[in-house]
Formats: structure tokens, sequence, C-alpha cells
């Protein structure tokens, strides 16, 4: 059985990452925080398309709780593997620096940035003894051009991208690629008070994105027809930044 294992499936990018994976026949781990309602309906709807998978509740932001639920789930299931990791689940807490709380830079630091190293090493092994695995990881244009308003949020990003470049040079001999996607505005529950009406004026393609949009994206980094490429950033902005 293929697996993929998508952080922040319930909901947004995530979700739509999780319906194009099973629709190519993966079985996905689906991992969300808390919103066991929206996960569910992920679930469902991969069910619905013919496609299988099950629910990995665990909070990104704690190294215990990962080590516990995937830790556990890969010692039980030693017949299977995870093939496919998309680092996805992210938050945003937006603040000027000079307001800015000490809690909202470690929550998004630790939700978005260490939740990258706890996740993927556990995921690692299997990948490396198979000699393949795809890591997707999905950071911001935010992490590529910083935003007012964001330090926290444009740290976190563009660690994960200095990330994703030096460990796909560590392991690209083991058929193992590992790059990072940089949504621009996507309508999702993330970008849902912002006022497109007027941000949209300053994106080329004159619209936010969809997350199914980001999905393709996504879905072709983590297929066989991306062996040749790794440590890349792809913006997916609709020309927002280039
Ligand atoms: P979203 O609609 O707010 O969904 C966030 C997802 O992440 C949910 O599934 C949520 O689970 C999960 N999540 C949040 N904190 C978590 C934690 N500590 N542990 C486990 N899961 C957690 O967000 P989105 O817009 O789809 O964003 C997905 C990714 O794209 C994020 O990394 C975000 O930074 C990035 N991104 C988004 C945009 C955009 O315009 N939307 C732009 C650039 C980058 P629950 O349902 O349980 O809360």
């Amino acid at each position: 059985m293929k697996c993929a294992l998508v952080t922040g499936g319930s909901r947004g990018i995530g979700r739509a990452i999780c319906l194009k994976l099973a629709a190519l026949g993966y079985h996905v781990l689906v991992n969300y925080k808390s919103n066991i309602d929206e996960a569910n309906k992920t679930l469902v709807a991969i069910q619905d398309q013919g496609g299988s998978g099950e629910l990995m509740p665990f909070d990104v932001a704690d190294r215990e709780q990962i080590k516990q639920t995937l830790g556990g789930w890969i010692e039980a299931n030693k017949d299977k593997y995870i093939e496919i990791l998309i680092n996805n689940a992210g938050i945003r807490d937006d603040s000027l620096m000079a307001w800015m709380a000490e809690e909202q830079w470690d929550n998004v630091l630790k939700t978005n940035l260490d939740s990258f190293f706890h996740v993927t090493r556990l995921v690692l092994n299997s990948m490396l003894s198979h000699k393949y695995g795809r890591i997707v990881n999905i950071v911001s244009l935010s992490g590529l051009k910083g935003l007012a308003g964001q330090t926290n949020y444009s740290a976190a990003k563009a660690g994960v991208i200095g990330a994703t470049k030096a460990l796909a040079q560590e392991i690209a001999r083991q058929g193992i690629t590992v790059n990072a996607i940089a949504p621009g505005f996507i309508k999702t529950d993330m970008t849902e008070g912002l006022d497109e009406k007027e941000l949209k004026m300053i994106i080329p393609a004159r619209r936010f994105g969809l997350p199914e949009e980001v999905a393709h994206a996504a879905a072709f980094l983590a297929s066989p027809d991306a062996s040749y490429i790794t440590g890349q950033v792809l913006s997916v902005n609709g020309g927002l930044y280039s």
C-alpha cells in the first residue's frame, strides 16, 4: 500500500492535496489538530471518490504528540511506508513586530518551522531504506519576499525554504526529493478576513488562487515524473512575485 501523509489535511489547501493524492491511488493519512468535523469531511470526500485514507490527529507543534501518534503508526505498520510527505499544516498570527507578543512568535515558529523537523525526521528513515520518497513543504510568498506584519510567519517560512534546500542536498542520492511550494493568496479559511476586491488589483491574474491549483503543483512534485527536481521553490501566486 502506497501511503501519503498530509499535515493539516482537514481544510483548505491540505484537503485539496489529500483528494488529489487519493485520486492518484495513495492511502492518505489525514492529519489535523482539532477540527474533527472538517477532517471527517476530507475523509468522506476521499472515500466518495473511491479512494482510501485514515485520520491521524496530532499537533504538529508538539514533538511528543508527533512521536506518540506518527511514531506509533510507523511502528505498528511496518509493512507500509509513507512515500509522500506534504508538510502543509500552518498558522499565521500577524502583528507589527513592535507589538508582537512572545507567544505569537513562539506559536508561529513552532507550528510552521519546528514541525518540519519533527515530522520529517520520523518519516525519513523508511524513505531512506526504500531509496525513494517525496517531501513537499508548503511555504509562502511571505517567506520569499517578507511581508510587513508577518515577521514571525516570514521567518518561519523562510526557515523551511532553507531547510528544504539543505535536506534536498543531503538525500538526493537516495532517490528522495525535497521541494517547496510558495502560494500567494489562496481562497481558504486563512485568507477569509482579507479584502479580496482590493488585493486582487495587485495580482497580475486578478484573482485569488484555489486550493486545487496548489494541489496540482504538489501532486506533480510528489510524482515519480519530478524525479530530477529537488531543492526548488515553486511559486503558485498568479504572477504576484517572481
Ligand atoms: P487553513 O485553511 O487555515 O487550514 C489549516 C490546516 O492546518 C487545517 O487543516 C488545520 O487543522 C491545520 N493545522 C493548523 N495548526 C495545526 C497544528 N498545530 N497541528 C496540526 N494541524 C494544524 O490554511 P490553508 O490556507 O489551507 O494553509 C495551508 C498551508 O498553506 C499553511 O502552511 C499556510 O501557511 C500555507 N499558505 C497559505 C496561503 C493562503 O493564501 N491560504 C498562502 C501561502 C501559504 P484543524 O482543522 O484541526 O485546525
